[in-house]
């Protein structure tokens, strides 16, 4: 199968779960999207409102910050790949529970395997969990860290910094370090680091 073809099948398999019981209030589910060999790809949380009504992710106040910062540094949303930790809403946009994060898990795994990013950026705490299980992102965001042969980078949700206004720059100045982490990639032998932290921010959460 080719990598379209992967993703497709993803996408057939998500639609059709009932893996967990997030599968009963769904309208759409939301496989994620983006071009079958992205250098970047996003994992969010799981699918809002607007998400769940369109089948598409990042589509409300939370995409549109997140587009704006892909402008940042000169991308556009479909240069990218866009996905989330759990594929249907969570009802009233409740956090995802650990049962469905598990049971959702062998899809994200085939999407990372298929698409094969060179950097992954985990939104918010629940898709950083995946790949820093103890860790508080005021302390580890925006810090690099290579893993299974790919650079993952814990940053904060875009939700959080729409909520949180003096996080905005914090998530500016991480999404700045982007293209240098794409240009290392995974032979990086030295992790990227941030360029400055303000230590103001990190007691935020
Ligand atoms: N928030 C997320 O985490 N994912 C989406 O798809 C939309 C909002
Ligand atoms: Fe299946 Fe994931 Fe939807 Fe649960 S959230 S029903 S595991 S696709």
């Amino acid at each position: 199968m080719s990598t379209d073809e992967r993703l497709h099948q993803i996408a057939q398999d998500v639609s059709t779960c009932t893996a967990c019981k997030l599968h009963h209030s769904r309208k759409n589910a939301v496989p994620g999207e983006g071009p079958v060999h992205a250098d970047l790809m996003f994992i969010g949380e799981g699918p809002g409102f607007h998400e769940n009504e369109q089948g598409r992710p990042f589509v409300g106040a939370a995409g549109k910050f997140l587009e704006e910062l892909l402008g940042t540094i000169d991308l556009q949303r479909e240069d990218v790949f866009i996905g989330n930790v759990v594929k249907c809403r969570p009802p009233s946009n409740r956090d995802p529970l650990p049962e469905e994060i598990e049971a959702c898990s062998p899809y994200l795994k085939r999407q990372i395997e298929a698409i094969d990013p060179k950097v992954i950026i985990t939104l918010g705490r629940f898709s950083m969990a995946r790949y820093f299980p103890n860790a508080k992102i005021s302390q580890i965001h925006g810090q690099a860290k290579e893993i299974d042969g790919r650079l993952i980078v814990p940053m904060y949700h875009p939700a959080a910094a729409l909520h949180q206004p003096s996080l905005r720059s914090v998530v500016k100045e991480d999404f700045a370090m982007l293209p240098r982490m794409i240009d290392s990639g995974a032979s990086a032998s030295t992790p990227v680091e941030p360029e400055n932290t303000d230590p103001e921010q990190l007691s935020l959460f």
